[in-house]
């Protein structure tokens, strides 16, 4: 049996996780575990969580993260990440990144891969004009570099393609500023166990995805 694969995406806003992991998704059959999406999910049921999260999320801010890692203890139980998962956007601060430690320690489960997607500023302003996002599958596109096959529809599920609502250029400069001083300190802290791929996310998405696979095909045959 192969061994189960658990990735981890750093990255500022924009730089691609979520394109990527959905592509990761696709080839290796694993999920990908957004707590962005998550959390969107329960701001669309009008959970509790939801409630306190939404007014954070809207602002730019970063939700509680006992919250955080408390949904993805949950989550990472389900009987669909037994062959292993993609985290997107979590962890986003180094005490998640701890408190991952202590779940996977208990839980017995090895950290495959820590893949770092570096991007500029300003790549990541001209990219979020065209960012569409479809609130059921929690799939990303991009108007010019990931366009859906029938434009403003979800290739899954069909349903119309929003704007999200922390989607424009104040909020975002400002969850850029949240990344830096926040959650640069876990690329450094993985940086610090050997554990970081990094990759140019600036680069086409084709090009960073044949990137990514090659690091995983490679720790496999290895
Ligand atoms: P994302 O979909 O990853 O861009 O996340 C959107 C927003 O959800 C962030 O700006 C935060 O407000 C919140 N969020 C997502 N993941 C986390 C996390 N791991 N820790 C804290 N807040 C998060």
């Amino acid at each position: 049996m192969k061994k189960p694969m658990h990735i981890i995406f750093l990255g500022a806003p924009g730089a691609g996780k979520g394109t990527q992991a959905q592509m990761l998704v696709e080839k290796y059959g694993i999920p990908q575990l957004s707590t962005g999406n998550m959390l969107r999910e329960a701001i669309a049921q009008g959970t509790e969580i939801g409630k306190q999260a939404e007014i954070l999320m809207n602002r730019g801010d970063l939700v509680s993260d006992d919250v955080v890692l408390k949904i993805i203890e949950d989550r990472i139980k389900k009987s669909d990440c037994e062959n292993g998962f993609i985290l997107d956007g979590f962890p986003r601060t180094v005490v998640q990144a701890q408190g991952l430690d202590k779940m996977f320690e208990k839980n017995k489960l090895e950290l495959s891969h820590v893949f770092c997607l570096n991007v500029d500023d300003d790549v990541v302003v001209d990219r979020q004009a065209g960012r569409l996002f479809a609130p059921k599958s929690g799939r990303v596109y991009h108007a010019r570099n990931n366009p859906p096959k029938v434009a403003g529809k979800c290739d899954v599920t069909g349903e119309e393609l929003v704007k999200r609502d922390d989607d424009n250029e104040e909020v975002l400069r400002y969850r850029l500023n949240v990344y830096r001083e926040q959650t640069a300190p876990v690329t450094t802290y993985y940086a610090k166990q050997g554990m970081v791929q990094e990759f140019d996310g600036g680069q086409n998405m084709n090009t960073v995805f044949n990137a990514l696979v090659a690091a995983i095909d490679a720790s496999a045959a290895a």
